[in-house]
């Protein structure tokens, strides 16, 4: 039987059109994929709606929660294989973060995609990455994820990693789910179970601050910050998740972040690998005054689960149970730290 997919339009490249000064904005886009892509209805029935038309840098939140009640709709809707979403590559990971977290377990699979040129142009990786999406969102692969230059990404574990190169997108700590050569090669071992789909929680506090540690960072201007209504930190720090314990140091502002009720996750700002907050004194002494490890999570991944945490959970212990937790496979159990 023919396959039917949600096509969710959010904006980004792929749908621009380049004005007369050759800037690239989403004020003329290319309103019909399907016009300009007829291929994709040979993969399947499709059903194509516009949720918003933005550069995804001006993506905030509030449109993470649109986008997800866009998806949950979709995926209640009787006789939908799966579910498209174009969107831009600049935020791309931090929306498929937040998706999958919102959404938790889901039974068909949710194919984000995007491209590094726009579809109007001759030499466009948009067509390919549709082409693949489409045929990902045909598979039985219950996951929500990211499709570019041929591979299909965890969306918790993606992150943009070239801001030229068509192959944009990474997943360093989590191999691809699937692979599209030759033939497409799914990763079963790899994937989640899925399971039927929870009612949308759109529970959510923005209040984040993600800071990324470096030689010469006061901490006085931290600790001015959290008087600014700072509810949840994540650190980006050094390789394993080492802070300088020298002098006035992190260790003050994350002591004073504990104090007044503000949870404190660390990642590692390395492109790949895990947080072992045991293995230095500096972040021995951080996870003393209150730090949380994120593991091999993402920051993009971090931020999400931080506001989805601060939205849902009111209690500290609860808070940080979820926080340190795999929930969607957005962290390795084995790497807590
Ligand atoms: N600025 C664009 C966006 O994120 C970049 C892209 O889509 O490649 O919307």
């Amino acid at each position: 039987m023919e396959k039917k997919i949600a096509l969710l339009l959010t904006g980004g490249t792929l749908l621009m059109k380049a004005a007369e000064d050759g800037i690239l904005e989403p004020a003329a886009y290319t309103h019909n994929l399907l016009q300009e892509l007829p291929v994709l209805r040979r993969i399947a029935q499709v059903e194509m709606s516009v949720v918003c038309n933005l550069d995804s840098a001006d993506m905030q939140p509030t449109d993470w929660l649109r986008i997800g009640r866009a998806i949950h709709q979709a995926l209640s809707s009787p006789g939908i294989d799966g579910v498209v979403v174009v969107h831009g590559t600049d935020t791309m990971a931090y929306t498929s973060s937040a998706v999958s977290l919102l959404l938790g377990p889901v039974p068909r699979p949710v194919v984000f995609t995007g491209a590094q040129r726009p579809i109007g142009e001759p030499r466009t990786d948009a067509r390919a990455n549709l082409i693949d999406a489409f045929s990902v969102a045909t598979l039985p692969v219950p996951e929500v994820g990211v499709v570019f230059a041929s591979r299909f990404f965890r969306g918790t574990r993606v992150t943009k990693r070239d801001a030229h190169a068509m192959d944009a997108f990474d997943s360093p700590d989590f191999p691809p789910l699937v692979e599209l050569g030759l033939t497409e090669h799914i990763a079963r071992e790899r994937l989640l179970p899925g399971g039927p789909l929870a009612s949308f929680d759109d529970r959510l506090d923005p209040r984040v601050l993600v800071v990324r540690v470096f030689p010469g960072l006061q901490p006085s201007w931290l600790l001015q910050t959290l008087d600014q209504g700072v509810r949840g930190l994540v650190l980006e720090a050094y390789g394993t998740g080492n802070l300088p314990a020298l002098g006035p140091s992190m260790l003050d502002v994350i002591a004073e972040a504990s104090r007044r009720g503000i949870p404190c996750l660390i990642v590692t700002q390395c492109l790949k690998g895990s947080v072992a907050l045991e293995r230095y004194k500096g972040a021995v002494a951080a996870t003393r005054a209150g730090a949380i490890s994120g593991g091999d999570m993402t920051v993009e991944a971090a931020v999400a689960k931080m506001m989805i945490a601060l939205g849902r959970f009111p209690h500290s212990d609860a808070r940080r149970r979820y926080l340190e937790d795999d929930i969607i496979g957005e962290r390795s159990p084995l790497a807590h730290g």
